[in-house]
């Protein structure tokens, strides 16, 4: 009878501080404001130079993520349940190996696209946005913009219900399922995973370093060096003045009302886009709108995300409590 007691304060001590959790989350949801500024830190992809690491196995910046992530790569739970209500789930750990798309194991990836007979090369990744959709309305608080510019999504606060996909003009994080605190949620209506995307490598940032990818870009041998990483007013510095030398293009400066990743080709975009649409790839490079912006149609979504968010909570303090209730009958 002790045992089964403390058993249940234990559960109690562990359900409580997960729901204390989850309320932290939800109100730093809905206290988050206009802290996602201009970010300090960006990224220039300069289209003319990459040559997509053709001559290598695989593309050098897509191996140094890899690896610098690798830690940090899911470990699903088998058997990997299922989401609810729905009967499917988010499983990319049998195909971890995938490069050509952004997955939980892959979080920046190289498309290859043939405009006008030139080959081009598209590094992509997350754009951390200066004031990104998936943050704002992440219902859990699971995403901050930092002030160095990277969009980092929390692990331990994600429930995978992969609101940050949807709202994303691009739809980059990507779920994998069987990990994180939704498991401990179900059947409640709420998660299904944990989201995973490139975090500008904000670790290494915090250590005076340059992304991983960056790195390994420079490093290769007979590199053009077409990534450059820095200040952001010297990146756009540098995206216009080489839109200048090529007469060309620059994608990121306006797209989503401005991102830390920015590109320059002397390809119209618009032309790479068309490719990435024939190719039907899910990761395209067209116009898009910021959500935040488009008030009418979005402003639900700001209010009904923090909503979702505090209902998601409530019901599970109310599932703890029955279980608790329930353990402590029998
Ligand atoms: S960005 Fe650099 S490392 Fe990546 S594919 Fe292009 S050339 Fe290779
Ligand atoms: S690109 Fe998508 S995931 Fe990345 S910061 Fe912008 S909205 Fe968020
Ligand atoms: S910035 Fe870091 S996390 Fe993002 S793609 Fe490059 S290596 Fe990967």
């Amino acid at each position: 009878m002790k045992e089964k007691s403390e058993l249940s304060r234990r559960s109690f001590l562990k359900n409580g501080a997960m729901v204390t959790a989850l309320g932290v989350a939800v109100a730093s949801g809905m206290a988050k404001e206009a802290w996602a500024k201009s970010g300090t830190y960006a990224t220039l992809i300069d289209l003319t130079r990459c040559d997509g690491c053709t001559s290598e196995p695989m593309p050098k910046c897509v191996e140094a993520c890899r690896a610098v992530n690798e830690r940090r790569f899911p470990t699903p739970k088998e058997p990997i349940k299922d989401l609810w209500p729905q009967k499917t789930h988010d499983d990319w750990s049998k195909k971890r190996d995938v490069i050509d798309q952004l997955t939980p194991y892959n979080w920046t990836t190289v498309q290859r696209v043939e405009v006008e007979g030139e080959k081009v090369f598209v590094p992509r990744r997350c754009m951390h946005c200066d004031n990104p959709p998936c943050a704002h309305l992440c219902p859990f608080g699971a995403l901050n913009k930092y002030a160095d510019g990277s969009v980092v999504i929390n692990p331990n606060l994600c429930l995978g219900g992969a609101k940050c996909k949807a709202v994303c003009p691009w739809h980059i994080p990507q779920r994998q399922s069987g990990v994180g605190i939704y498991l401990k949620l179900q059947p409640m209506p709420a998660g299904g995973g944990v989201m995973y995307k490139c975090d500008l490598c904000h670790d290494r940032i915090k250590n005076g370093q340059p992304p991983a990818c960056v790195e390994a870009c420079e490093r290769r041998p007979g590199s053009k060096k077409p990534l450059s990483f820095g200040r952001r007013e010297e990146i756009l510095r540098m995206a216009h003045e080489r839109a200048r030398e090529i007469n060309g293009f620059i994608y990121g400066e306006k797209e989503n009302g401005g991102t830390a990743t920015l590109y320059v080709s002397r390809i119209p975009f618009e032309k790479i886009d068309s490719k990435l649409k024939e190719a039907k790839s899910n990761l395209l490079m067209g116009k898009v709108l910021n959500p935040l912006r488009e008030a009418n149609r979005w402003a639900k979504g700001f209010l009904i995300g923090p909503i979702i968010g505090a209902v998601g909570a409530l019901g599970l303090a109310l599932f703890h409590r029955r279980q608790r209730e329930k353990e402590e009958r029998s």
